[in-house]
Protein backbone atom coordinates (compact mmCIF):
# COMPACT_ATOMS: atom_id res chain seq x y z
CA UNK A 1 0.00 0.00 0.00
CA UNK A 2 1.20 3.47 -0.81
CA UNK A 3 0.00 6.36 0.94
CA UNK A 4 -0.65 9.73 -0.75
CA UNK A 5 -0.21 12.65 1.04
CA UNK A 6 -1.57 14.73 -1.23
CA UNK A 7 -4.50 15.39 1.11
CA UNK A 8 -2.79 17.42 3.47
CA UNK A 9 -2.55 20.51 1.83
CA UNK A 10 -3.59 22.90 3.94
CA UNK A 11 -1.90 26.32 5.93
CA UNK A 12 -2.78 25.83 9.76
CA UNK A 13 -1.23 29.28 10.49
CA UNK A 14 1.29 32.06 9.10
CA UNK A 15 2.96 34.80 11.36
CA UNK A 16 4.02 37.22 9.02
CA UNK A 17 5.59 39.52 11.74
CA UNK A 18 8.43 36.90 12.52
CA UNK A 19 8.07 34.72 9.73
CA UNK A 20 6.91 31.17 11.12
CA UNK A 21 4.62 29.07 9.40
CA UNK A 22 2.95 25.67 10.10
CA UNK A 23 0.99 23.36 7.68
CA UNK A 24 0.20 20.33 6.91
CA UNK A 25 2.52 17.99 5.41
CA UNK A 26 1.30 17.61 1.82
CA UNK A 27 1.79 21.29 0.77
CA UNK A 28 4.18 22.39 -1.76
CA UNK A 29 7.14 24.53 -1.53
CA UNK A 30 5.97 26.55 -4.50
CA UNK A 31 2.53 27.11 -1.90
CA UNK A 32 4.46 28.31 0.24
CA UNK A 33 6.51 30.76 -2.05
CA UNK A 34 3.35 31.95 -3.39
CA UNK A 35 2.14 32.54 0.36
CA UNK A 36 4.78 34.01 2.32
CA UNK A 37 7.23 36.08 -0.67
CA UNK A 38 4.79 39.14 -0.82
CA UNK A 39 5.30 39.32 3.00
CA UNK A 40 9.13 39.55 2.61
CA UNK A 41 9.65 35.96 4.07
CA UNK A 42 11.33 33.17 2.14
CA UNK A 43 12.32 29.44 2.70
CA UNK A 44 14.85 29.35 4.75
CA UNK A 45 16.58 26.48 2.37
CA UNK A 46 15.13 25.18 -0.72
CA UNK A 47 15.94 22.09 -3.41
CA UNK A 48 16.34 22.56 -7.17
CA UNK A 49 12.72 22.33 -7.25
CA UNK A 50 9.68 24.00 -5.82
CA UNK A 51 7.22 21.26 -6.58
CA UNK A 52 8.23 18.93 -3.65
CA UNK A 53 6.04 18.61 -0.35
CA UNK A 54 6.64 19.73 3.13
CA UNK A 55 7.30 16.35 3.89
CA UNK A 56 9.25 15.21 1.90
CA UNK A 57 11.46 17.87 2.31
CA UNK A 58 11.80 16.55 5.92
CA UNK A 59 12.08 13.03 5.08
CA UNK A 60 15.30 13.83 2.92
CA UNK A 61 16.68 16.69 4.97
CA UNK A 62 17.32 18.39 1.80
CA UNK A 63 19.88 21.01 1.39
CA UNK A 64 20.01 24.10 -1.17
CA UNK A 65 22.64 26.46 -2.36
CA UNK A 66 22.89 28.12 1.00
CA UNK A 67 24.00 24.41 2.78
CA UNK A 68 27.30 26.68 3.89
CA UNK A 69 24.87 29.60 5.67
CA UNK A 70 21.74 27.65 6.81
CA UNK A 71 22.62 24.07 7.32
CA UNK A 72 19.45 21.46 6.09
CA UNK A 73 15.87 21.97 5.99
CA UNK A 74 15.82 20.10 9.00
CA UNK A 75 17.69 22.95 10.30
CA UNK A 76 14.80 25.18 10.47
CA UNK A 77 11.84 23.06 11.58
CA UNK A 78 10.83 23.76 14.80
CA UNK A 79 7.76 20.95 15.27
CA UNK A 80 6.21 18.35 13.64
CA UNK A 81 3.30 15.74 14.14
CA UNK A 82 3.70 12.22 13.64
CA UNK A 83 1.32 9.71 13.21
CA UNK A 84 2.16 6.08 13.50
CA UNK A 85 0.47 3.23 12.09
CA UNK A 86 -1.09 1.90 15.72
CA UNK A 87 -2.99 5.39 15.67
CA UNK A 88 -0.49 6.84 18.12
CA UNK A 89 0.48 10.82 17.24
CA UNK A 90 3.46 12.22 18.70
CA UNK A 91 4.22 15.77 18.65
CA UNK A 92 8.07 16.24 18.23
CA UNK A 93 10.52 18.64 18.77
CA UNK A 94 14.28 19.30 19.91
CA UNK A 95 13.09 19.15 23.57
CA UNK A 96 10.10 16.63 22.99
CA UNK A 97 10.02 13.32 21.95
CA UNK A 98 13.65 14.50 20.79
CA UNK A 99 15.05 11.21 19.40
CA UNK A 100 11.76 10.67 17.14
CA UNK A 101 12.49 14.66 16.11
CA UNK A 102 15.96 13.21 15.12
CA UNK A 103 14.77 9.83 13.58
CA UNK A 104 12.41 11.58 11.55
CA UNK A 105 14.70 14.25 10.39
CA UNK A 106 16.35 12.55 7.02
CA UNK A 107 14.33 9.43 8.15
CA UNK A 108 13.41 8.53 4.73
CA UNK A 109 9.40 8.15 5.38
CA UNK A 110 10.19 5.20 7.70
CA UNK A 111 9.31 6.88 11.10
CA UNK A 112 5.48 7.45 10.70
CA UNK A 113 3.79 9.74 8.69
CA UNK A 114 4.14 13.72 9.34
CA UNK A 115 0.81 15.49 9.31
CA UNK A 116 2.13 18.74 10.30
CA UNK A 117 5.35 21.36 10.48
CA UNK A 118 6.09 24.20 11.72
CA UNK A 119 9.17 25.95 10.23
CA UNK A 120 10.88 29.53 10.60
CA UNK A 121 11.59 31.57 7.39
CA UNK A 122 13.97 33.79 5.94
CA UNK A 123 13.43 37.68 5.91
CA UNK A 124 13.84 38.81 2.30
CA UNK A 125 13.45 42.27 0.91
CA UNK A 126 13.07 41.25 -2.64
CA UNK A 127 12.19 38.94 -5.33
CA UNK A 128 14.68 39.62 -7.24
CA UNK A 129 18.42 37.43 -6.47
CA UNK A 130 21.96 39.64 -7.33
CA UNK A 131 23.84 36.83 -9.09
CA UNK A 132 26.75 36.62 -10.40
CA UNK A 133 28.95 33.95 -12.52
CA UNK A 134 32.49 33.38 -12.50
CA UNK A 135 34.09 31.12 -15.60
CA UNK A 136 36.75 29.11 -13.64
CA UNK A 137 39.11 26.58 -15.52
CA UNK A 138 40.19 24.01 -13.57
CA UNK A 139 39.12 22.17 -9.91
CA UNK A 140 41.93 24.51 -7.97
CA UNK A 141 39.74 27.40 -8.77
CA UNK A 142 36.79 26.19 -7.64
CA UNK A 143 37.88 25.86 -4.01
CA UNK A 144 39.45 29.41 -4.57
CA UNK A 145 36.32 30.65 -5.25
CA UNK A 146 34.38 28.93 -3.11
CA UNK A 147 36.10 29.61 -0.16
CA UNK A 148 35.92 33.56 -0.92
CA UNK A 149 32.22 33.14 -2.31
CA UNK A 150 30.83 31.62 0.92
CA UNK A 151 31.89 34.26 3.13
CA UNK A 152 30.32 37.10 1.15
CA UNK A 153 27.17 35.13 -0.43
CA UNK A 154 23.89 33.20 0.74
CA UNK A 155 23.69 30.86 -2.21
CA UNK A 156 26.75 29.59 -3.85
CA UNK A 157 27.15 26.13 -6.25
CA UNK A 158 28.82 25.46 -9.74
CA UNK A 159 28.25 23.65 -13.04
CA UNK A 160 30.88 21.34 -13.85
CA UNK A 161 32.13 20.16 -17.62
CA UNK A 162 32.58 17.09 -16.59
CA UNK A 163 33.56 15.83 -19.69
CA UNK A 164 36.68 18.40 -19.66
CA UNK A 165 40.00 16.27 -19.02
CA UNK A 166 43.68 17.00 -18.50
CA UNK A 167 43.94 20.68 -17.99
CA UNK A 168 40.87 21.64 -17.91
CA UNK A 169 39.84 18.75 -15.55
CA UNK A 170 36.81 19.99 -13.16
CA UNK A 171 36.65 23.80 -15.44
CA UNK A 172 32.98 25.44 -15.00
CA UNK A 173 30.78 28.24 -14.17
CA UNK A 174 30.48 29.09 -10.94
CA UNK A 175 27.31 30.84 -9.50
CA UNK A 176 26.86 32.88 -6.25
CA UNK A 177 23.67 35.31 -5.07
CA UNK A 178 22.22 36.70 -2.28
CA UNK A 179 18.71 38.00 -1.62
CA UNK A 180 18.41 41.69 -3.68
CA UNK A 181 18.09 45.01 -1.58
CA UNK A 182 14.78 46.45 -1.02
CA UNK A 183 14.96 48.79 -4.26
CA UNK A 184 16.12 46.46 -6.45
CA UNK A 185 14.65 46.36 -10.07
CA UNK A 186 11.73 44.10 -10.80
CA UNK A 187 12.69 40.82 -12.69
CA UNK A 188 10.11 39.02 -14.99
CA UNK A 189 9.45 35.52 -13.56
CA UNK A 190 10.12 32.17 -15.76
CA UNK A 191 6.47 30.67 -16.78
CA UNK A 192 5.87 27.95 -14.90
CA UNK A 193 6.58 25.07 -17.24
CA UNK A 194 7.14 27.77 -20.45
CA UNK A 195 8.33 24.33 -22.65
CA UNK A 196 7.23 20.81 -22.59
CA UNK A 197 9.28 17.59 -23.92
CA UNK A 198 5.59 16.58 -25.00
CA UNK A 199 6.41 12.63 -26.07
CA UNK A 200 9.03 10.16 -24.76
CA UNK A 201 11.65 10.14 -27.05
CA UNK A 202 13.35 6.91 -28.93
CA UNK A 203 16.79 7.51 -27.86
CA UNK A 204 18.74 9.64 -25.36
CA UNK A 205 19.42 13.11 -27.17
CA UNK A 206 21.98 13.55 -23.89
CA UNK A 207 24.84 11.48 -25.28
CA UNK A 208 28.73 12.26 -25.22
CA UNK A 209 28.52 13.91 -28.33
CA UNK A 210 25.74 16.28 -27.39
CA UNK A 211 26.57 16.97 -24.04
CA UNK A 212 30.13 17.93 -24.90
CA UNK A 213 28.94 20.20 -27.54
CA UNK A 214 26.38 21.97 -24.71
CA UNK A 215 29.21 21.70 -22.27
CA UNK A 216 31.97 23.42 -24.59
CA UNK A 217 29.09 26.35 -25.89
CA UNK A 218 27.92 26.24 -22.23
CA UNK A 219 31.53 27.09 -21.13
CA UNK A 220 32.82 29.79 -23.72
CA UNK A 221 29.59 31.40 -23.66
CA UNK A 222 30.36 33.23 -20.43
CA UNK A 223 32.65 35.84 -22.17
CA UNK A 224 33.61 37.46 -19.24
CA UNK A 225 35.25 36.69 -16.34
CA UNK A 226 32.29 37.57 -13.99
CA UNK A 227 29.26 38.27 -15.20
CA UNK A 228 26.61 40.12 -13.02
CA UNK A 229 22.74 39.82 -13.44
CA UNK A 230 19.83 40.23 -11.53
CA UNK A 231 17.37 37.45 -12.00
CA UNK A 232 14.02 36.78 -10.67
CA UNK A 233 13.98 33.60 -7.73
CA UNK A 234 12.76 31.32 -10.00
CA UNK A 235 15.21 31.28 -12.54
CA UNK A 236 17.92 31.07 -10.22
CA UNK A 237 16.69 28.18 -7.44
CA UNK A 238 14.67 26.47 -10.20
CA UNK A 239 15.77 26.61 -13.88
CA UNK A 240 14.51 22.90 -14.41
CA UNK A 241 11.07 23.47 -13.18
CA UNK A 242 10.32 25.99 -16.46
CA UNK A 243 10.52 22.17 -18.59
CA UNK A 244 8.16 20.26 -17.95
CA UNK A 245 8.88 16.10 -17.97
CA UNK A 246 12.47 16.93 -18.55
CA UNK A 247 13.76 13.76 -17.63
CA UNK A 248 12.34 12.49 -21.12
CA UNK A 249 15.39 14.16 -22.56
CA UNK A 250 17.27 11.14 -21.58
CA UNK A 251 15.08 8.88 -23.68
CA UNK A 252 13.16 5.87 -22.94
CA UNK A 253 15.51 3.82 -20.66
CA UNK A 254 16.03 7.07 -18.64
CA UNK A 255 18.86 7.89 -15.75
CA UNK A 256 20.21 7.64 -12.95
CA UNK A 257 21.16 10.34 -10.50
CA UNK A 258 23.94 10.19 -8.42
CA UNK A 259 24.95 12.84 -5.27
CA UNK A 260 28.04 11.99 -2.96
CA UNK A 261 30.00 14.24 -0.50
CA UNK A 262 33.33 13.64 0.64
CA UNK A 263 35.23 14.71 3.24
CA UNK A 264 37.59 17.74 2.70
CA UNK A 265 41.50 16.78 2.42
CA UNK A 266 43.91 19.31 1.70
CA UNK A 267 44.09 18.16 -1.97
CA UNK A 268 40.68 16.97 -2.77
CA UNK A 269 41.98 13.83 -4.30
CA UNK A 270 38.32 12.00 -3.95
CA UNK A 271 37.01 14.58 -6.03
CA UNK A 272 39.60 14.92 -8.44
CA UNK A 273 39.31 10.84 -8.56
CA UNK A 274 35.69 11.00 -9.27
CA UNK A 275 35.93 13.85 -12.16
CA UNK A 276 38.39 11.69 -13.87
CA UNK A 277 36.70 7.98 -13.85
CA UNK A 278 33.79 10.35 -15.07
CA UNK A 279 35.81 12.13 -17.91
CA UNK A 280 37.61 8.64 -18.93
CA UNK A 281 34.04 6.79 -18.69
CA UNK A 282 33.18 9.97 -21.55
CA UNK A 283 29.42 9.24 -20.44
CA UNK A 284 29.17 12.86 -19.30
CA UNK A 285 26.58 14.08 -17.02
CA UNK A 286 24.50 17.02 -18.81
CA UNK A 287 23.87 18.45 -15.42
CA UNK A 288 26.85 18.08 -13.13
CA UNK A 289 26.90 20.42 -9.81
CA UNK A 290 29.68 21.02 -6.99
CA UNK A 291 28.88 22.61 -4.01
CA UNK A 292 31.00 23.19 -0.38
CA UNK A 293 28.89 22.05 2.29
CA UNK A 294 29.42 23.88 5.35
CA UNK A 295 29.44 22.43 9.15
CA UNK A 296 26.23 23.33 10.24
CA UNK A 297 24.69 20.07 11.54
CA UNK A 298 21.41 18.99 11.15
CA UNK A 299 19.56 17.50 14.18
CA UNK A 300 18.18 14.39 11.67
CA UNK A 301 19.97 11.21 12.38
CA UNK A 302 20.27 9.88 8.74
CA UNK A 303 21.03 13.33 7.18
CA UNK A 304 22.75 13.16 4.11
CA UNK A 305 24.59 16.50 4.06
CA UNK A 306 28.25 16.75 5.98
CA UNK A 307 31.28 19.29 5.88
CA UNK A 308 32.93 18.49 3.01
CA UNK A 309 32.66 18.80 -0.98
CA UNK A 310 29.65 17.54 -3.01
CA UNK A 311 29.13 16.50 -6.21
CA UNK A 312 25.73 15.49 -8.66
CA UNK A 313 26.17 13.95 -11.83
CA UNK A 314 22.99 12.04 -13.87
CA UNK A 315 23.28 9.38 -16.59
CA UNK A 316 21.44 8.24 -19.17
CA UNK A 317 21.30 4.91 -18.23
CA UNK A 318 22.85 2.39 -20.13
CA UNK A 319 22.54 -0.54 -17.84
CA UNK A 320 25.53 -3.25 -17.19
CA UNK A 321 28.02 -0.22 -18.04
CA UNK A 322 26.52 2.70 -16.23
CA UNK A 323 25.63 0.28 -13.18
CA UNK A 324 29.59 -0.84 -13.17
CA UNK A 325 31.07 3.07 -13.51
CA UNK A 326 28.65 3.73 -10.24
CA UNK A 327 29.62 1.14 -8.35
CA UNK A 328 33.41 2.83 -8.68
CA UNK A 329 32.37 6.35 -8.19
CA UNK A 330 31.03 4.39 -4.89
CA UNK A 331 34.50 2.51 -4.20
CA UNK A 332 36.08 6.03 -4.36
CA UNK A 333 33.34 7.27 -2.09
CA UNK A 334 33.56 4.76 0.66
CA UNK A 335 37.41 5.15 0.41
CA UNK A 336 37.40 8.92 0.98
CA UNK A 337 35.22 8.75 3.67
CA UNK A 338 31.78 9.79 2.26
CA UNK A 339 28.15 9.11 1.60
CA UNK A 340 25.84 9.02 -1.37
CA UNK A 341 22.53 10.57 -1.26
CA UNK A 342 19.70 8.34 -0.83
CA UNK A 343 17.28 10.24 -1.77
CA UNK A 344 18.50 10.30 -5.84
CA UNK A 345 19.53 7.06 -5.66
CA UNK A 346 18.49 3.64 -7.12
CA UNK A 347 21.28 1.08 -6.79
CA UNK A 348 23.22 1.27 -4.25
CA UNK A 349 24.30 -1.67 -2.24
CA UNK A 350 23.58 -2.95 1.24
CA UNK A 351 27.54 -2.84 1.59
CA UNK A 352 28.03 1.11 0.80
CA UNK A 353 24.96 2.27 2.44
CA UNK A 354 25.53 0.85 5.79
CA UNK A 355 29.33 2.42 4.97
CA UNK A 356 28.18 5.62 4.82
CA UNK A 357 24.95 5.75 7.28
CA UNK A 358 26.90 3.11 9.83
CA UNK A 359 23.64 4.49 12.84
CA UNK A 360 20.93 3.22 10.25
CA UNK A 361 20.72 0.31 12.53
CA UNK A 362 19.35 3.64 15.09
CA UNK A 363 16.59 4.49 12.52
CA UNK A 364 15.95 0.66 12.14
CA UNK A 365 14.79 1.04 16.30
CA UNK A 366 12.30 4.09 15.38
CA UNK A 367 10.94 2.61 11.91
CA UNK A 368 7.17 1.98 12.24
CA UNK A 369 7.01 -2.02 11.74
CA UNK A 370 4.57 -1.35 8.96
CA UNK A 371 6.44 1.26 6.88
CA UNK A 372 9.16 0.00 4.55
CA UNK A 373 10.14 1.11 0.87
CA UNK A 374 12.39 -1.01 -1.43
CA UNK A 375 15.11 1.25 -1.08
CA UNK A 376 15.14 0.22 3.00
CA UNK A 377 15.30 -3.73 1.79
CA UNK A 378 17.73 -3.16 -0.68
CA UNK A 379 20.36 -1.66 1.78
CA UNK A 380 19.38 -3.16 5.16
CA UNK A 381 19.32 -7.03 3.57
CA UNK A 382 23.06 -8.39 3.14
C1 LIG B 1 14.66 18.75 -10.27
C2 LIG B 1 15.02 18.27 -8.89
C3 LIG B 1 15.96 18.96 -8.16
C4 LIG B 1 16.30 18.54 -6.87
N1 LIG B 1 17.23 19.25 -6.16
C5 LIG B 1 17.55 18.87 -4.91
C6 LIG B 1 18.46 19.64 -4.13
O1 LIG B 1 19.00 20.65 -4.60
N2 LIG B 1 18.70 19.25 -2.85
C7 LIG B 1 18.08 18.15 -2.31
O2 LIG B 1 18.33 17.86 -1.12
N3 LIG B 1 17.22 17.41 -3.01
C8 LIG B 1 16.94 17.75 -4.29
N4 LIG B 1 16.04 17.01 -5.01
C9 LIG B 1 15.42 15.83 -4.37
C10 LIG B 1 14.09 16.18 -3.67
O3 LIG B 1 14.19 17.42 -3.01
C11 LIG B 1 13.79 15.11 -2.60
O4 LIG B 1 13.76 13.85 -3.21
C12 LIG B 1 12.48 15.36 -1.85
O5 LIG B 1 12.48 14.57 -0.70
C13 LIG B 1 11.24 15.02 -2.69
O6 LIG B 1 10.09 15.31 -1.90
P1 LIG B 1 8.60 14.93 -2.35
O7 LIG B 1 7.66 15.82 -1.62
O8 LIG B 1 8.51 14.91 -3.85
O9 LIG B 1 8.44 13.51 -1.72
P2 LIG B 1 8.55 12.00 -2.33
O10 LIG B 1 9.54 12.00 -3.44
O11 LIG B 1 7.15 11.58 -2.63
O12 LIG B 1 9.08 11.27 -1.07
C14 LIG B 1 10.39 11.49 -0.62
C15 LIG B 1 10.52 10.81 0.76
O13 LIG B 1 9.77 11.57 1.69
C16 LIG B 1 8.87 10.71 2.39
N5 LIG B 1 7.69 11.51 2.73
C17 LIG B 1 7.00 12.33 1.91
N6 LIG B 1 5.96 12.89 2.59
C18 LIG B 1 6.02 12.42 3.86
C19 LIG B 1 5.22 12.61 5.04
N7 LIG B 1 4.15 13.41 5.04
N8 LIG B 1 5.59 11.97 6.16
C20 LIG B 1 6.67 11.14 6.19
N9 LIG B 1 7.45 10.92 5.10
C21 LIG B 1 7.12 11.55 3.96
C22 LIG B 1 8.60 9.56 1.44
O14 LIG B 1 8.20 8.39 2.12
C23 LIG B 1 9.97 9.39 0.80
O15 LIG B 1 10.81 8.62 1.61
C24 LIG B 1 15.67 17.40 -6.30
C25 LIG B 1 14.71 16.70 -7.04
C26 LIG B 1 14.38 17.13 -8.33
C27 LIG B 1 13.33 16.37 -9.10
Amino acid sequence: MLLDTRGLNRFIAFDPTNGTLCCEAGVLLSDILALVVPYGWFLPVTPGTQFITVGGAIANDVHGKNHHEAGTFGCHVRRFELLRSDGERLLCAADTNSDWFRATIGGLGLTGVILWAEIDLKSIHATAIEMETLRFSHLDEFFALSEVSDANFAYTAAWIDCLARGDHLGRGLFIRGNHAAAKAPRTSRIPKRWLSIVMDLPVSVLNRVSVRAFNSIHYRNQLRAISPSVVHYESFFYPLDGIRHWNRLYGPSGFLQYQCVVPHTVNHEAIYALLQRTAVAGVGSFFAVLKVFGDRLSPGLMSFPRPGVTLSLDFAFRGKQTLRLLNELDSIVVAAGGAVYPAKDARMSAVSFQCYFPQWETLGRFRDARFSSSFWRRVTQM
